[in-house]
């Protein structure tokens, strides 16, 4: 083996570029035609690990394939449920990166939040992944490979959705984030609609813009947590470089409906002159408010609002025309939250206290 440099990998590509690939390559060897598509089918629809795996090649033909591209996979290193059923995977990368998918059932839905960063640069002060770093961007193979791999096991996991709410900012990946979209929405790929996935972003505009400019109907949502520059600033050390204003004329510009996330910490953001400053935003842009309990695990000096505050939260948001929702909080026991997996792997202790086991809030 003289792999130095690494083979391409066929998972990072998008379909269209995957199938020319394997035709050229097939014709240069002398190969029918047919037997690209027989491969890129094996890619996402009928996955395999290994060239191996594809056992209506022939054998030359796989080790052929083998020795020029690579089919990657991610290392499922933890898997552990909720008693709610909630499902938290930790992946090792190639690398020794660790990055984190949980799949959400929810009646006949099935929500997988998969990460798009190892780790995360913005510092939102309640959130774990913000305190572990930045480690690196993922490629398209390792962000669509999260659904891949849930697809391969026995027996297999399919979603219905997908949000890209687990390490990293979405918006800050643009390069491999957009490919991996095409991966997750082609039905040549995996197929889940555009109006399945969901892109979360604190807010980067240059980011918003490309997606906006996407012509697929994938969702947008913002963290928005804070409805003044002034309290934001403390809790998304991002606003100093997009303020709100700017983050909402990009959510009023974006031609679908846009959803705030708002996660509601204990006396600091979920008082009644919050929800009417935010109503404003809201209106401002017609977007839809997900109000989200704290998750406790890994954030640092707060605690979540009580579940009575969050429904008069939702109250006074809906008296003012805004539509709400109050997320229940998911895999709680399980520490389901942002980076909170891999922070517990790696060694930092988190509290989990025993009677929020299961918990679920509903306004
Ligand atoms: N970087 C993107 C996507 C990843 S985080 C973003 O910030 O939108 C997905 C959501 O989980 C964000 O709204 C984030 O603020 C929220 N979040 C992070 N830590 C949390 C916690 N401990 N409890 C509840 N929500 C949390």
């Amino acid at each position: 083996m003289s792999a130095s440099i690494p083979l391409p990998d066929l998972l990072d590509l998008e379909p269209d570029a995957a199938l020319e690939t394997l035709r050229a390559w097939m014709a240069a060897r002398g190969e029918p035609a047919y037997r690209a598509t027989q491969v890129f089918g094996r890619l996402w629809q009928r996955p395999v690990r290994a060239f191996d795996d594809i056992t209506e090649l022939p054998k030359a033909l796989r080790e052929a394939l083998a020795a020029a591209f690579r089919i990657s996979s991610l290392e499922l290193a933890t898997r552990q449920q909720s008693i709610d059923g909630t499902e938290k995977f930790l992946f090792r990368l190639h690398d020794g990166q660790f990055i984190e998918t949980v799949a959400i059932p929810d009646g006949d839905r099935l929500t997988f939040c998969i990460s798009s960063q190892a780790g995360c640069a913005l510092q939102c002060a309640f959130c774990a992944t913000g305190a572990m770093g930045f480690q690196r961007n993922l490629a398209p193979s390792e962000i669509a490979g999260q659904v891949r791999e849930l697809r391969m096991l026995t027996p297999p996991i399919s979603p219905t959705n997908i949000v890209f709410m687990g390490m990293g900012e979405p918006l800050m990946n643009w390069k491999a984030v957009g490919p991996a979209l095409t991966l997750l929405n082609d039905p040549r790929a995996l197929g889940i609609g555009a109006r399945h996935i969901t892109i979360s972003t604190v807010g980067i505009l240059p980011g918003i813009h490309a997606l906006g400019a996407r012509p697929e109907q994938f969702r947008l949502a913002i963290s928005i947590h804070a409805p003044s520059d002034a309290l934001r600033r403390t809790l998304m050390p991002v606003n100093t470089k997009y303020p709100l204003a700017d983050v909402i004329a990009a959510a009023a510009e974006f031609d679908r409906r846009v959803t705030f996330e708002y996660v509601m910490l204990g006396g600091v953001n979920d008082q009644p002159e919050h929800a009417a400053q935010l109503a404003q935003l809201a209106r401002a842009c017609r977007a839809f408010v997900n109000l989200i309990p704290l998750h406790p695990g890994g954030s640092m000096g707060f605690s979540p609002s009580p579940a009575p505050v969050i429904a008069a939260f939702a109250k006074a948001l809906r008296a003012r025309g805004v539509e709400t929702a109050v997320r229940r909080s998911r895999g709680i026991d399980i520490a389901a939250a942002c980076g909170q997996l891999r922070t517990e792997r790696l060694g930092r202790r988190l509290p989990v206290a025993a009677e929020n086991h299961g918990e679920v809030h509903v306004a």
